[in-house]
């Protein structure tokens, strides 16, 4: 407990110095300022907030009631004490009623005064010490808050200039590509018109370049996606003739054989097909990639539920089921992993677009994997409602028949 300040107010000049007296003698290290009428005491609380105010009830001018109101006004949270004369009970109610913390009958009882002053003084530092915790603890609040709006600021703006670095760089590394693509196709051309063979090492250069395509592209779509711009032209399909086309492709650039696993009814959905194509083509790229060259690679598709489920199987590497959360964000390659055929190609952004695209749709996308064993990702959107609407027919040289089992 800290020096305790009081304040005794009485015209009666002999029984405050007698108060004073008794205080100095029983409360340790007690500062004590007296006051003989209400008006002086006003004064002095208005500069000291006292830890407990003492006042007779009875003074010429303004009486200890109505002083009790002013200090109620001034410092609410100050006990004050009021000496009321002996058998006054009615002043001491009013005394009570009007906020005083407890009433002294005269003649003071002297231990019962001390005790009651002790407590209000106890009182007091108490609140004080609460007042300050709680104004301590808003201070931190508003600095926490005030660092945590600073930080989500900067946040904010460092966001936004890797989003403006990646789109600018994504579209700076499109345009030679462009131009590298062109040229190596024209030079191809005049080659062969020439009768001259294609140099050894034009394949690879090929390859290199489709793999830098397939990179550049999956930053200007995850820039697209980020910034809200991805658009889709939805249009009703069948999922067997999606699916067939994808396999197609994926088996004339990589070599491997793809299984289609399709039923004999149409399936069909209604979606962005270069979008939906997309999807298929990266999930069968992972299947391939990270997988070996003789494993099988499954593509099927079924109606479960009202819903078209498809799904690409692999008997692959797996995926550790502590990762498995995480495969679906941007930029997240589980760690240690490698592919098992061709170069690897990918910025860990694949699946994150396979879901944006998928969730745009209205669907779910999610994959199970048991490591050692292979994966297998799912890919669920709603059947298209039964009406004759204007279909999309694959490129016909692109599209083989689907059959159950291939
Ligand atoms: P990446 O460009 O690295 O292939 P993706 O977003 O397509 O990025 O995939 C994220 C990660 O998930 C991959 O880096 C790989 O670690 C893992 N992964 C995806 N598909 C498979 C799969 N079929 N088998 C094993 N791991 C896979």
């Amino acid at each position: 407990m800290t020096a305790p300040h009081i304040l005794i107010v009485d015209d009666d000049t002999a029984l405050l110095e007698a108060l004073t007296e008794a205080l100095k003698i029983r409360v340790d290290d007690v500062q004590v300022d007296t006051a003989e009428s209400a008006s002086a005491a006003l004064a002095r609380i208005q500069e000291t907030d006292y830890d407990a105010i003492v006042s007779d009830i009875k003074m010429p001018g303004i009486d200890g009631l109505a002083l009790l109101e002013r200090i109620r006004a001034v410092r609410p949270a100050t006990p004050t004490l009021l000496i009321t004369g002996h058998g006054e009970h009615d002043l001491a109610i009013q005394a009570v009623r009007g906020g005083a913390y407890d009433y002294i009958q005269k003649p003071v009882d002297r231990d019962y005064f001390i005790a009651s002053l002790k407590r209000a003084i106890q009182v007091r530092q108490l609140s004080r010490q609460v007042e300050e915790q709680r104004v301590a603890l808003e201070r931190y609040a508003s600095e926490l808050e005030h660092m945590v709006e600073e930080r989500t600021r900067e946040l904010v703006e460092a966001n936004r200039v890797k989003e403006e670095f990646l789109s600018l760089a994504s579209h700076e590394l499109r345009n030679p590509l462009v131009t590298l693509t062109l040229h190596m196709q024209l030079t191809g051309m005049t080659l062969e018109r020439a009768g001259v063979p294609l140099p050894p090492h034009w394949e690879r250069m090929r390859q290199a370049i489709a793999r830098m395509e397939v990179l550049v592209n999956d930053l200007i779509d995850a820039v697209r996606i980020a910034s809200g711009k991805l658009a889709l032209s939805p249009e009703r399909c069948d999922v067997r003739m999606l699916c067939a086309q994808v396999a197609t492709e994926q088996e004339a650039s990589t070599g491997r054989v793809v299984t289609l696993n399709m039923p004999a009814e149409a399936l069909e959905i209604i979606v962005d097909v270069d979008r939906m194509s997309q999807v298929l083509t990266n999930l069968l790229a992972n299947a391939i990639q990270y997988s070996l060259a003789d494993r099988p690679v499954v593509l099927s598709a079924a109606r479960v539920a009202g819903e078209v489920l498809m799904s690409v199987a692999d008997q692959g590497a797996g995926i550790p089921h502590e990762h498995l959360p995480h495969i679906f964000e941007r930029f997240y390659q589980v760690p240690g992993t490698s592919v098992q055929t061709g170069p690897r190609v990918g910025l860990g952004l694949g699946l994150y677009i396979c879901r944006e695209i998928v969730e745009r749709h209205g669907g779910r996308i999610w994959a199970e994997s048991t490591v050692g064993q292979g994966s297998r990702f799912y890919v669920a959107l709603r059947m298209a409602p039964a009406a004759g609407g204007r279909r999309r027919s694959p490129k016909a040289q692109d599209v083989r028949e689907p059959s159950p089992h291939r």
